[in-house]
């Protein structure tokens, strides 16, 4: 299930892990800082592009590094607010990475603020009963590389868009880490990425704009909270109880909520910052008025905000979202509880925005066409 490419892509490397192999090949360490321009201040696709390198270093470069690891595919567009690329990797995996566009009053379409979902995982190994990218398990990890040229694709089609590109700028507001791929289980890829998007020489993005999602990794929550990264965390939930939630997320017959909860509340207290949790709402299954009792319980003592979803319907998948009404009377107990809490307005479900839907679908009309 590893994939290991010929040569390593440029992506994955730091200013310090470049600098070393540089010195360590006979070249001068400031040529680093030069490669790293190009890369992500320019954002260049091919090493020609990069004019004010010598030519033999040019071929060392390409011959040593592989420049573009994924390559974009498509990209769909609903008709609300949610633009998806697909790409593919150096193994013909399929990744999906997702534009969310907030519309804001008064301003037009490319004012809007954006947020970037990444993925960081083929497929997803943590089964959640209801989640199309654990339907088929974990294919494999993402290299910290394939994480970090993600948002290269992404500012590359805003840069095709706007007049922002030539000042260096990076295009969107917000990154989560929601996409496929339980991000914990990629931790050492994760991090590396995450610190390269956030270096000055790397994108230059701030750490508090940036949500990493998980289902709920104990040990490795503890771990992220002692990171210097000040980045964010939201914690998808689901259940506001052991037995709600083990029905859906296998994970918390591993780290049920009596380990999950005392976690969270250290990242909180280490971090200072609002933690968010996460509560899809699947009808019958933990939409009840006592879950939302329970959920505000839980978020009350932890000081944590709540982000209630809409479940996105999977194909082959049993589960619905309940009515508007059940939805807003679930919200009302948390809010009359003194709980920051948001009820999501659905994005992208006109593209398959719910994670890891594109991938399979594309898959299988791939199998499909194999197969005819
Ligand atoms: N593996 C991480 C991050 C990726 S999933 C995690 O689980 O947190 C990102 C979010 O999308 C999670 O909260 C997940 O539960 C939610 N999600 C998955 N399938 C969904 C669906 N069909 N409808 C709505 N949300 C979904
Ligand atoms: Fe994996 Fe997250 Fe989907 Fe669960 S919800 S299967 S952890 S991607």
């Amino acid at each position: 299930m590893r994939y290991t490419p010929a040569r390593p892509t440029i992506y994955g490397e730091t200013l310090d892990s470049l600098t070393a192999l540089l010195k360590e090949h006979g070249h001068p360490a400031f040529r680093a800082r030069q490669v790293l321009t190009w890369l992500y201040k320019k954002r260049v696709k091919t090493w020609e592009e990069m004019t004010d390198l010598s030519r033999p270093f040019r071929t060392w470069l390409a011959a040593t590094f592989e420049l573009e690891p994924t390559k974009f595919v498509l990209t769909k567009q609903s008709e609300d607010v949610t633009d998806k690329l697909l790409l593919e990797l150096g193994d013909k995996s399929l990744i999906e990475t997702v534009i969310i566009r907030a519309p804001q009053l008064g301003v037009g379409q490319e004012n809007s603020r954006k947020t970037i979902c990444i993925s960081t995982q083929v497929g997803c190994a943590m089964g959640c009963k209801f989640c199309a990218s654990g339907l088929e398990g974990l294919k494999r990890n993402l290299s910290a590389g394939e994480i970090v040229h993600q948002l290269i694709q992404v500012c590359r089609q805003e840069d095709d868009r706007t007049p922002r590109a030539h000042a260096e700028l990076v295009s969107f507001d917000n990154l989560v880490v929601m996409g496929m791929g339980e991000p914990l289980h990629n931790y050492d890829a994760i991090l590396r990425a995450l610190t390269i998007l956030n270096a000055e020489w790397g994108l230059g993005f701030g750490a508090r704009r940036i949500t990493l999602s998980t289902s709920g990794l104990v040990p490795k929550i503890k771990q992220l909270a002692d990171e210097p990264l000040g980045i964010r965390l939201a914690i998808s939930l689901h259940g506001a109880t052991d037995e709600v939630r083990e029905q859906i997320m296998p994970i918390n017959k591993k780290w049920p909520l009596k380990e999950l909860i005392p976690a969270i509340r250290e990242f909180s207290e280490k971090h200072g910052r609002m933690v968010t949790l996460e509560f899809i709402l699947i009808e019958d299954i933990n939409d009840s008025l006592d879950q939302a009792g329970k959920l505000r319980d839980i978020a009350y003592d932890l000081h944590a905000h709540v982000n209630l979803i809409p479940y996105n319907t999977v194909e082959g998948l049993p589960w619905k979202r309940p009515s508007l009404t059940r939805q807003e009377k679930f919200a009302q107990v948390l809010d009359r509880g003194g709980v920051s809490v948001t009820l999501r307005r659905e994005k992208g479900h006109a593209i398959d925005a719910a994670c890891g839907q594109l991938r399979l679908k594309t898959e299988k009309a791939r199998e499909a066409a194999a197969a005819n």
